[in-house]
């Protein structure tokens, strides 16, 4: 059975640990996607790293978004695009900050739908090459972070920034609408909606999309958890499958990087990044044995009835049990083949040279311990509150493998309820490892980035590395004594 895992991200320099896991699991080729930088020479070191593995990887690139506000953005990103396809891309990635993150010089969000970015469109359905586009996220993610929240276990610590339960953002189903809009009016442009198009949780709605636009396609990646989460959902997700095996690809999100490689633990396996000990485990050869895992549980998850009590998605802090759907072989064959004859023709074709304002106080006080309410609480204070406060000072340094939030950072002459939201590298709140969470108001050293993350270097922004800086003093409240734990 010919297997492509349609949504990987590998970065060049660790093609090899792919190949490995990829060889243990039987799948024949991935779609490696470039998280930002996949254009010019970020896409050469793409294409380079993988040329000696012929076609296994094909590689789907990005524009540069940093320079949306130029006034030729279209013209010259569809430009590189042609370049890029000249060179060997096979696709377009499309990162969900479209919509959430990209704003305009007055300060509002780019619409997804812009006309700014027809050419964009336009141009990769004359390349032929498939527009793979997040946007937006579960329904979840608009929703309180509590007990409730399925996706607790994902929007917590260095992701918190992924909850959209906050004003000032458009509303999940804003967003869909203007995705919707763009595939609408581009029929000659292939689209694929990673993550079962954001909507995994509302599979009708899911089905009707695919019946409105013949040129729209889904992964799987990262939603199996929602899809088989109860018997009841696996049973919708049985009957979906069964229908759309011939719009939806298979799909991992695996991630592939050194920073992760060296946790030790598939990153999609882990709450958050070094999460787990490693215990004088080698981190390559845990990498590989904890990514073959995970894959297989997707697998297993698509072709078994097998329910399996803990599956290896740290998505939900609560726990869930994973029932797996036994789909019929043919349909497996068919979603795992890259969707049938007709989601093929989108893995063929790339295979063919080788493949944010002041956020509402309400959550902070539904749940205090949690990362995003103490980051919330953060978001309120002035910034000259938050940078002079060191008379209960400890100091911690930062740790790039370790926890990460979000920090803002505002412009020069901004008031205080006009910030930009900024990655910033670091730290913790996160109440299971902190125990009892406590008013000490201690001061938390964060490096920031640069305000936004298309003005950021184009890779890896939420994991800055070198890519930061600026230092910004933090005081948080409801902080316990975290130095113990670094
Ligand atoms: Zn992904």
């Amino acid at each position: 059975m010919q297997i492509i895992d349609a949504h990987t991200h590998v970065l060049p320099e660790v093609a090899d640990l792919a190949i490995e896991v990829m060889d243990r699991c039987g799948i024949e080729r991935a779609v490696a996607l470039a998280w930002h930088d996949g254009f010019g020479e970020g896409l050469a070191r793409y294409l380079e790293a993988f040329a000696p593995y012929g076609d296994r990887f094909i590689v789907f690139g990005n524009v540069d978004w940093r320079r949306v506000n130029e006034p030729d953005f279209g013209e010259m990103a569809a430009a590189q695009i042609a370049d890029g396809v000249a060179r060997g891309m096979r696709g377009l990635k499309v990162y969900k900050a479209l919509g959430l993150e990209y704003r305009q010089p007055d300060g509002s969000l780019w619409p997804v739908n812009s006309p700014a970015f027809d050419p964009i469109w336009a141009e990769a359905g004359r390349q032929g090459i498939p527009v793979l586009i997040h946007t937006a996220d579960p329904v979840a993610f608009w929703q309180p972070v509590n007990d409730a929240n399925f996706w607790n276990g994902v929007l917590y610590g260095e992701y918190a920034w992924w909850s959209y339960y906050r004003k000032g953002l458009p509303s999940r189903e804003a967003l869909l609408a203007e995705r919707n809009d763009v595939i609408g009016r581009h029929p000659q442009t292939t689209f694929i909606c990673p993550h079962v198009g954001s909507k995994a949780d509302c599979l009708d709605s899911a089905a009707d999309d695919l019946d409105a636009f013949p040129n729209l396609f889904y992964d799987l990646s990262a939603r199996i958890p929602i899809m088989g989460c109860s018997p009841r959902r696996a049973a919708h997700s049985r009957a979906f499958l069964t229908a759309c095996a011939d719009r939806v690809l298979f799909g991992t999100d695996v991630i592939y990087d050194a920073a992760s490689v060296a946790t030790g633990v598939q990153a999609q396996c882990l709450y958050q990044p070094g999460a787990l000990p490693l215990d004088g485990a080698d981190p390559r050869e845990r990498y590989v044995a904890t990514t073959v895992a995970f894959v297989q549980s997707h697998l297993a998850f698509l072709a078994t009835e097998t329910v399996q009590e803990d599956p290896p998605f740290r998505r939900s802090r609560s726990g869930f049990r994973l029932y797996g759907l036994g789909l019929e072989a043919d349909v497996v064959a068919r979603i795992v083949g890259g969707g049938g004859a007709a989601g093929s023709r989108v893995a063929d074709r790339g295979a063919e040279k080788g493949c944010e304002s002041v956020p509402s106080c309400e959550l902070s006080s539904s749940r205090s311990g949690y990362a995003g309410s103490v980051l919330y609480r953060l978001y309120l204070e002035p910034i000259e509150e938050l940078c002079c406060h060191s008379a209960h000072s400890r100091w911690i340094r930062p740790s790039f493998s370790s926890k990460g939030l979000l920090a803002k950072l505002p412009d020069a002459g901004e008031t205080p309820d006009r910030f930009a939201y900024a990655p910033c590298c670091l730290l913790l709140f996160d109440q299971d490892r902190i125990g009892g969470v406590v008013n000490l108001g201690i001061i938390v050293e964060a490096v920031v980035c640069q305000k936004a993350l298309h003005s950021t270097s184009p890779s890896r922004c939420h994991r800055p590395g070198a890519l930061y800086n600026r230092m910004l003093v933090v005081r948080c409240q409801q902080v316990a004594d975290c130095l113990q734990l670094w």
